[in-house]
């Protein structure tokens, strides 16, 4: 589900509203604190249930803090307490500290062992830290709220104050908010429905203040696609393209440079070009799984400009912006992307002895070596789903010896640059000769290859 988060500014709050948004923050990262080690009472080593946590943080537990007037955020301390916990178990590391008051200082001064350097530090830099407040749901009647005079002006409505401090009998204040255009957008997303306000942070940056809004906008339906466009690390370039027709036909390749902007910049930029050709051709995206596969890219002497890492995450930011574009996404198998002939299907480590030229050693297809891995990749899902029709080959010292199991066919070829040519033209004669003398299961495969494409369909396998 694609959430986006904004942050809109509060606008210039007057001295006495900056001491209650001040005081509310305070009063929410004191009790989170004080609740913090509460419950740190009842854990054991094995991780609550969720309904566990929340029959642990009933009506008694909050009691600890009733001097601070969090009834308001009772909700909002559970969540934001359970979320810290679910860090916890899954980290196992030493239970987590938010703040520390005077108190904690005071005994450390009069500890008599010896304190870490660790400890101390954490003591100190810990010290009256401030928490975001955060407001768990949108709500006119509790938590927080946004909403637009007749003016124009957008406002936030937040609940901060319980019964005995409420200010002028009501238990939430109003701040009018600094609507930029940006944020205007989200905001009119909002009043025509487009996105749903979640859960908002109230943040002290400097002298202001903002409110951290998340909004929901469901993903949009996916549009079916009608070409591939596939995505490759480069050797020259950042990354390779190639996009091809549902039939496999390669329509047209390229590839993305992004070298003026550095860091997770650039791979934001990647990934939003690779967004914008998969849109402007209607595309399918097809990228590496480099995390379970190598793409065999990498060669002596030669730096790549992508690392593997950088790869990975521009991928991430892709599926991601993918989602929310109502694009597919495939993450494929890397291996052999550079070493298998995009005509023929040929896999075999000799395709690739040049250093920048791939070519075939069974149909002599020659092409840019860079360019071969998303070509392939274009067209692997092609592949998967024709489910191309095994050849076996063996290379004697003068001749290819192909072997088609299905049609218990053989035929020896002379050794040539276009031995896999002339296997398929043999091949060709012998079931039109033959398609009366096949069975049902051989027919299906034998009309297959009667088409003009019999070398598409066909994956050459080598047997030593
Ligand atoms: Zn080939």
């Amino acid at each position: 589900m694609p959430y986006k988060t904004m942050q809109i500014k509060l606008l210039n709050p007057s001295k006495s509203k900056k001491a209650l948004l001040e005081d509310a923050i305070w009063r929410y990262s004191t009790a989170f604190e004080i609740l913090l080690r509460e419950i740190k009472k009842f854990l054991t080593d094995t991780p609550p249930s969720k309904t566990e946590l929340l029959k642990l943080m009933d009506k008694n537990f909050f009691k600890c803090v009733s001097n601070l007037g969090v009834e308001p955020f009772k909700d909002a301390l559970k969540l934001d307490l359970a979320r810290l916990l679910a860090v916890y178990f899954s980290k196992k590391s030493s239970y987590p500290v938010t703040r520390t008051f005077d108190e904690d200082i005071e005994v450390l001064l009069k500890s008599e062992e010896k304190i870490s350097k660790l400890k101390l530090n954490t003591v100190f830099e810990k010290y009256e830290k401030k928490r975001p407040l955060l407001f768990c749901r949108f709500d006119e009647k509790r938590d927080y709220s946004i909403f637009k005079s007749e003016k124009g002006t957008y406002f936030a409505k937040l609940y901060l104050f319980n019964r005995n401090n409420a200010q002028n009998s009501k238990r939430y204040a109003v701040f009018p908010l600094h609507a930029a255009e940006w944020n205007k957008k989200f905001l009119s997303d909002m009043e025509s429905g487009i996105c749903t306000p979640k859960s908002a942070e109230l943040v002290r940056k400097g002298d202001d203040f903002y409110l951290n809004v998340r909004f929901w906008y469901p993903a949009p339906l996916k549009q079916p696609f009608s070409a591939y466009i596939g995505i490759s690390r480069g050797i020259n370039s950042d990354l390779c393209y190639a996009i091809s027709s549902k039939n496999g036909e390669i329509a047209s390749k390229g590839c993305i440079n992004i070298s003026s902007i550095y860091g997770l910049n650039k791979l934001h930029s990647l990934s939003n070009e690779i967004i914008k050709l998969a849109k402007e051709n209607n595309a399918c995206i097809i990228m590496e799984n480099l995390s379970t596969s190598s793409d065999g890219l990498k060669m002596k002497g030669i730096k790549l400009p992508l690392s593997v890492g950088d790869y990975n995450k521009t991928a991430f930011f892709v599926s991601y912006k993918a989602e929310l574009a109502g694009l597919e996404v495939a993450f494929v198998s890397a291996n052999s992307i550079f070493y298998r002939c995009t005509r023929c299907g040929n896999f075999k480590r000799a395709n690739r002895f040049l250093k920048d030229k791939f070519i075939c050693t069974m149909c002599g297809h020659s092409d840019n070596l860079e360019e071969i891995g998303s070509s392939n990749l274009a067209k692997t899902l092609i592949t998967y789903k024709n489910n191309k029709i095994p050849v076996y080959y063996k290379t004697e010292e003068n001749s290819i010896i192909f072997r088609l199991d299905i049609l218990d066919y053989e035929v020896v070829c002379a050794k040539s640059l276009s031995a896999a040519n002339e296997f398929c033209e043999r091949l060709q004669k012998h079931i039109a000769l033959n398609i009366g003398n096949f069975s049902k299961h051989q027919q299906f495969t034998a009309k297959k290859l009667l088409g003009e494409n019999a070398f598409s369909k066909i994956n050459f396998i080598e047997i030593k």
